[in-house]
């Protein structure tokens, strides 16, 4: 990685566009963040990227989309409510508090307080009077979600065993120690799957959400040498889980988690079943067997994923007068595909990129970029990652053909107008 990346990266992802900080005209709140123009279009592709791979398997899975506000029954039932805490310390001196294995390591340990649990889920209240039995939660992760419509699915969906329920939104934990950009906010997305199966087939399947995840981070274009899978120790295991391995990629700080795939056998099925007193069991046709199924779970983060990325991608190119910074996205990934420029501000060119434009942007995500000498928009359009820039020029007005650049080798080559759309089609 090139050197202080993370501040490089950060500078880019704010003047940009991708990431702004939330509140920023009142000075900002700590560790909130807000998605610009080209942030949300990153953030949508990983999206869609992440329901395509899961689109493509043999077996099926199948989409929801959850509320973040659930009956407290759900925390109750899934054990959130009792053990999702982190113990937590004050510095005697300042009265800062820190997460107590996140404690800054100049701090010393004399000036800290016993550490104490904190539950990280946020409270707040439904309807206008506030008391106990108002009291609701923003869902700390997805993945109840998922589990609380177990039922709904499997019958309005006839789904056999087995499936899996995909989920993708935002969680919210009141984290502690939050901080190195977006990679730890108290406000994040996640994308989590549960895959339900037969107990006798929980190892295959944990073997193979694995390699299907590790495979989707490949291709989303992060190196080999910057992925590896960390298996946790028993001591570290969640109170659901029966074995969880981690995706952690190689961040300017160390390794830190992408995502972690867990084992949960049928702890969660089992803990609604008793709490809501429905069943929640699966009925085998073949060997007419009822059953709680097992489930696999890989659990990953959608904004922790964008940051991965923009790390991964960034690249710095030494030319002769002058260093150029480019995100390497991939043409399914870039926020932009497309770049189109005119020579000059002369009426006639920008007429002529409109054109160009109104056939290219319902295949492509197109940008018209007008604004600065053709250098400088170039510069641009490299550090925000967009593959392939169309200039048209004075000739263009004659011959009816454009100027393509590639972002990585900055070939560029004569197209006829008319072939444009064949041409970024063939990509
Ligand atoms: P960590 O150990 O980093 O706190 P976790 O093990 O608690 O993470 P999970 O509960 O497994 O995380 O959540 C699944 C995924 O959700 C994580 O792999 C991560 O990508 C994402 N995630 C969890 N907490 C946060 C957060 N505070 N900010 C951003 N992403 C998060």
């Amino acid at each position: 990685m090139p050197e202080g990346i993370f501040d490089k990266v950060v500078k880019i992802a704010q003047s940009r566009g991708f990431v702004f900080n939330a509140s920023s005209i009142y000075g900002g709140l700590r560790s909130s963040y807000d998605y610009g123009p080209l942030g949300v279009l990153l953030k949508n592709n990983i999206a869609r990227l992440w329901w395509d791979s899961i689109n493509d398997l043999d077996v099926q899975i199948y989409p929801v989309d959850t509320a973040i506000i659930q009956s407290s029954e759900v925390w109750k039932a899934s054990g959130h409510l009792a053990e999702f805490t982190d113990p937590m310390v004050d510095h005697k001196p300042t009265g800062e508090r820190f997460r107590a294995d996140q404690v800054p390591e100049d701090i010393k340990k004399e000036d800290l307080t016993e550490p104490r649990q904190f539950n990280l889920m946020f409270e707040t209240n439904i309807g206008p009077v506030k008391n106990e039995n108002s009291a609701v939660y923003l869902r700390p992760e997805t993945a109840q979600g998922i589990f609380v419509n177990f039922e709904n699915v499997l019958r309005t969906m006839r789904a056999k065993i087995p499936f899996g329920i995909g989920n993708i939104g935002k969680s919210f934990r009141n984290e502690i120690t939050p901080g190195q950009f977006i990679f730890r906010t108290r406000e994040f997305e996640q994308m989590e799957i549960e895959f339900f199966c037969d107990e006798s087939e929980e190892d295959k399947w944990f073997d193979y959400w694995i390699e299907n995840r590790l495979n989707w981070y490949r291709n989303l274009g992060i190196p080999e040498n910057k992925l590896r899978v960390r298996d946790h120790d028993k001591s570290e295991l969640a109170h659901y889980a029966k074995k969880t391995s981690d995706i952690e990629f190689d961040y300017p700080w160390g390794w830190g988690e992408l995502e972690g795939i867990a084992n949960r056998g049928n702890f969660d099925l089992n803990a609604h079943q008793e709490n809501s007193g429905k069943e929640l069991s699966y009925f085998d046709p073949n060997n007419e067997l009822k059953y709680i199924p097992s489930v696999i779970e890989p659990a990953g983060g959608l904004t922790r994923t964008l940051f991965a990325v923009l790390l991964s991608l960034y690249e710095e190119e030494e030319l002769e007068k002058e260093t150029r910074t480019i995100f390497k996205f991939n043409f399914d990934l870039a926020p932009i595909q497309i770049g189109i420029l005119p020579l000059s501000k002369k009426d006639e060119l920008i007429t002529v990129c409109g054109e160009i434009n109104a056939t290219l942007r319902s295949m492509f995500r197109t940008e018209i970029d007008i604004t600065q000498s053709i250098g400088k928009r170039y510069r641009r359009q490299d550090e925000i990652g967009t593959p392939y820039c169309i200039t048209v020029d004075f000739d263009t007005l004659e011959d009816k053909s454009v100027t393509v650049r590639n972002r990585d080798t900055m070939q560029q080559e004569r197209i006829k107008i008319e072939d444009l759309s064949d041409y970024f089609n063939n990509i």
